[in-house]
């Protein structure tokens, strides 16, 4: 830490994300992207037009881009908002509407970026425990006094809030922010996005890293009340008007159009998704049943930090966290059906030598 580091900042704990090794070719199944393409008409969206468009600055206000995804989901421009990823959209919510001093809550076991931005914007958190089969009771958070942020499905977990639930919360809490991180939503099928403009407390948030196999365009989006969207992009114009450059906005705009795509990526990971859980279940394993585009499971025979190494050395990679409540388990990101074959083999040679 350098001498000038601001003491406000002293105590951040920044995000780990899952690694990216380039040193060989990996199975990359540790951070819950695909190896799926983007939409096709992606393809066609990044023109040499494109590049000749890179010697201006691109649209700060993002119009065209936003009409795109307010037209796919049936909302106005003004009740959206688009970001460089749904971190930086859940960092501007953050920014825009929590105050120190304030409280927010979210589950014990969540995505760890939120510790990490309540830590950097200095705001008074407090963990809620899930249950132990690592289910929300959304009663755990009728009476509280401070704001709330769920990924729902929850990440590593795969387990999802019932959407009857969040309204429930929304409705009975008019006072207090509700923020919806609904990163793995697609897989699910159920959504709070009619909620997002019928409720003014509720911010919906999503992205294209996942279903729409875009992790490395990096956008994300929220739909909310025309009153917080208006918020959010005057602190956007006080931190970075150009938070999305015009490349990612045309791939953006191609993807966000392409419905058909959207539904048959989907589809195809979520079969993929409930064949390996039975795959796994047949070897023995414990399986968390998941809406998301991961498994969350163990083995008794082998500790999931073993396991995790053993795969990276066939080349594959999945994600171990050490936290003492997440030790035990092992979250595999689904894939191709290719990738879960070979996983699935490279699995029951580990445990065929464990056993011996
Ligand atoms: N929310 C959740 C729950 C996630 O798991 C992730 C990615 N790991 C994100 C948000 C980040 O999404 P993005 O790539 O759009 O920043």
């Amino acid at each position: 830490m350098s001498i000038f580091l601001v003491d406000e900042y002293k105590e951040m704990e920044p995000y780990v994300p899952g690694e990216q090794p380039k040193d060989k070719l990996y199975i990359k199944l540790n951070a819950n992207e695909t190896s799926l393409p983007p939409s096709p008409k992606v393809f066609e969206a990044i023109s040499k037009s494109e590049i000749w468009n890179m010697s201006y600055y691109a649209d700060p206000h993002c119009h065209e881009f936003r009409k795109a995804v307010a037209s796919v989901y049936g909302v106005t421009e003004e009740e959206v908002f688009v970001g460089n990823g749904a971190d930086e959209v859940l960092s501007f919510v953050l920014m825009s509407f929590f105050r120190r001093g304030m409280k927010i809550y979210f589950p014990d076991i969540t995505y760890g970026f939120y510790r990490t931005y309540a830590k950097t914007y200095g705001l008074d958190m407090e963990e809620i425990p899930v249950k132990d089969d690592f289910s929300i009771d959304i009663n755990d958070y009728m009476d509280l006094e401070g704001d709330i942020i769920f990924a729902n499905p929850n990440n590593p977990t795969g387990r999802a809030i019932p959407i009857d639930d969040i309204e429930k919360l929304v409705k009975k809490n008019p006072e207090r922010m509700v923020i919806v991180d609904e990163a793995y939503a697609d897989y699910w099928g159920e959504t709070c996005l009619p909620l997002a403009t019928k409720y003014p407390n509720l911010v919906v948030v999503r992205t294209f890293s996942k279903s729409r196999n875009m992790a490395g365009t990096h956008i994300g989006f929220a739909i909310a009340s025309k009153e917080i969207i208006a918020d959010m992009n005057s602190i956007k114009f006080s931190f970075n008007p150009f938070n999305l450059n015009s490349v990612t906005m045309a791939a953006g705009i191609a993807a966000v159009k392409d419905t058909y795509y959207l539904d048959k990526c989907i589809n195809r990971i979520v079969t993929n998704r409930e064949q390996f859980k039975s795959d796994l279940e047949n070897l023995g394993f414990h399986v968390i049943p998941s809406k998301a585009n991961f498994v969350f499971c163990y083995h008794d025979t082998i500790s999931s930090s073993e396991l995790c190494e053993k795969l990276k050395e066939e080349g594959i990679l999945t994600r171990h966290f050490a936290d003492a409540k997440l030790d035990k388990y092992l979250r595999i990101t689904i894939g191709t059906e290719q990738e879960m074959a070979v996983v699935l083999i490279a699995i029951k040679e580990i445990l065929a030598e464990v056993k011996v």
